[in-house]
């Protein structure tokens, strides 16, 4: 079936569907709002393969490392920026490389329906072999050019003078072969292949405008922001982070995710010092340290800036040895001698490390300026007692990088153990259409730092209520109602029971839902003032005046 069978079935399905619904409907007479859709097999809904809900209590965990990026990041001088979850495709195929995995296959790009059918217009010599396939390639040309002007007069796309053109210039033609098909024309000939011909042209002549994407990461929108608000005005360095979900269509396993969450941060303009990329580790172990993670190694490495005296030349040396070894590796790495010689130097493949380890390697050929860079972050994070391992091959996925760049690795997460990956990026800016801008950044994974905290039993302890209300009675409603109010302005949190249970089952739920104390209102308490305050871990029990209540509480 093609796309185009497929999408009509589905169209003519969806239509029995709400055929089906508005029958029931009618029958039972319920408003629309309250009745579910009709289905033909009653669906159960799951969270899309790579995509989960977190839920309490381990969304306490997660905001608990967030309050502490914001805290940390803040006493850095880092502002937050929220930039959207969607952007124009090419904005990320320029920064991050329309080669690499992200962007060539990994991206979420909203389909375009005019595009879709541009792309079936492709099909002239199949329409040119019977009747019935000149009829549904005509009728295709007709429909994209109603769309086309639909969608124009919306302003949903361009309103250019060639596409205002073009609209016209394609109403005017499916109007021409209109009249020729209804004057009997119906076979393929000559004057169709010209008139479609003519048509298929017009359509590649249109601008549909940019495509849009989820972002699978943070640095191009956050880049994109500095130069769309002319940041490089304010004093530099601009420091910003960010946190938020990300999106990459990769195979889903442990620690990877289709929507995963990162938080990031970036330092951009001003000077390209080595006390920046040394400042911006030393948070960023800072802010791992207050997480309480634990066995983190920083890896760093310096892939020089891309000139030929420097990290080119080094990758045209690269590719000849590789070259030498080249039927010592497996397929992938083979492929990469052409494509990226220095993602080779990642590979986790057993039988090629022995051969890895035989290149030559990058820091023996830097050039002098990016050797002292090198050097002297090495010498900053000595000062700020950052303790790092070197790692020569540690190259990113991502084109942007260059100098600096760094790894965090933490334990428990097995083989996707990388809870950070940063780096150096001073052309990315100016790249994107801004000014010659210096920029560093890193983005942590979150699912990644939330799951080594987990592992070494740091997780969310489930969160219990302070206090739990039992009452009984009208009377003591109307009380329990106000104690409520109270306890929680002073920020204690409190369950008060929706209906009246009795005593028993009441102290029962409290104690289900952990609270430490349950506060018993019944007529009794409300009629002499004096409340009674029960102890759930020991049972014990006293009697305190409402004001004594709060003060004994605030003490604890
Ligand atoms: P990896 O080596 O695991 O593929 P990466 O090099 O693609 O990571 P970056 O693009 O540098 O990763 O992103 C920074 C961090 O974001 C990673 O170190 C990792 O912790 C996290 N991350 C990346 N992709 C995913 C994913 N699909 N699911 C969960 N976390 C991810
Ligand atoms: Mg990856």
């Amino acid at each position: 079936m093609s796309d185009q069978e497929k999408a009509a079935k589905r169209a003519q399905w969806e239509e029995i569907n709400r055929a089906k619904a508005a029958a029931k409907q009618r029958e039972q007479g319920t408003p629309d709002n309250l009745e579910p859709r009709a289905s033909v097999t009653q669906k159960q809904f799951q969270a899309i393969r790579g995509s989960r809900d977190l839920l309490p209590p381990d969304t306490a965990l997660w905001n608990h490392v967030e309050q502490t990026a914001r805290e940390v990041f803040g006493t850095f001088g880092f502002g937050e920026v929220r930039t959207p979850v969607i952007e124009s495709t090419e904005l990320f195929a320029r920064s991050i490389g329309g080669e690499t995995d992200v962007v060539s296959k990994e991206m979420y790009t909203f389909p375009d329906e005019l595009d879709f059918f541009r792309q079936n217009l492709r099909t002239i010599s199949e329409a040119m072999q019977d009747e019935g396939r000149l009829n549904r390639y005509l009728n295709l040309v007709v429909v994209f050019s109603e769309r086309l002007k639909d969608a124009l007069n919306a302003n949903r796309l361009p309103q250019t003078e060639t596409n205002l053109d073009v609209s016209q210039q394609l109403a005017d033609l499916s109007s021409e072969a209109l009249g020729r098909w209804n004057n009997g024309k119906t076979k393929p000939d000559p004057e169709w292949q010209n008139l479609l011909g003519r048509a298929e042209t017009l359509v590649w002549d249109f601008d549909l405008g940019d495509k849009e994407s989820l972002r699978p990461e943070g640095t191009a929108g956050t880049c994109r922001a500095y130069i769309e608000h002319n940041m490089q005005q304010l004093p530099q360095p601009v420091k910003l982070y960010y946190m938020g979900p990300m999106f990459r269509r990769e195979r889903p396993q442990k620690g990877r995710y289709r929507q995963f969450y990162q938080i990031g941060a970036e330092v951009l303009g001003g000077a390209d010092a080595p006390a920046i990329d040394a400042e911006l580790i030393e948070m960023l172990m800072t802010f791992f340290g207050k997480c309480g993670l634990q066995g983190t190694e920083l890896s760093i490495n310096s892939i020089g800036h891309s000139r030929d005296n420097c990290r080119r030349g080094y990758v045209a040396l690269l590719r000849t040895e590789l070259e030498k070894v080249k039927d010592k590796l497996g397929a992938d790495s083979q492929r990469r001698i052409e494509t990226n010689p220095l993602r080779v130097l990642d590979s986790k493949l057993e039988h090629e490390q022995s051969v890895i380890e035989k290149l030559p390697r990058i820091g023996d050929h830097l050039c002098d300026d990016c050797k002292t860079h090198h050097a002297a972050v090495k010498h900053e994070l000595e000062l700020r007692g950052v303790v790092y391992r070197e790692n020569w091959r540690l190259v990113r996925g991502l084109d942007y990088y260059m100098r600096t760049t760094f790894e965090i690795t933490a334990p428990g997460l097995g083989s996707q153990n990388a809870v950070c990956g940063g780096g150096r990026y001073d052309g990315l800016v100016e790249l994107l259409g801004g000014p010659p801008t210096k920029g560093i950044g890193f983005a942590i994974g979150e699912d990644r730092l939330i799951l080594s905290l987990e592992e070494s039993g740091k997780g969310a302890a489930p969160q219990g209520r302070d206090v739990y209300i039992a009452w009984m009675g009208e009377r003591a409603y109307a009380t329990a109602i106000r104690a409520a109010k109270d306890l929680r302005n002073a920020d204690f949190s409190v369950e008060l029971p929706p209906t009246e249970l009795k005593f028993g089952k009441a102290l029962e739920r409290a104690s289900k839902l952990g609270s430490r104390f349950a506060l018993i209102l019944g007529d009794n308490e409300v009629a002499d003032g004096q409340w009674t305050l029960k102890t759930l871990r020991d049972g014990s029990q006293q009697k305190l005046t409402e004001q004594a209540l709060l003060e004994y509480l605030r003490k604890l």
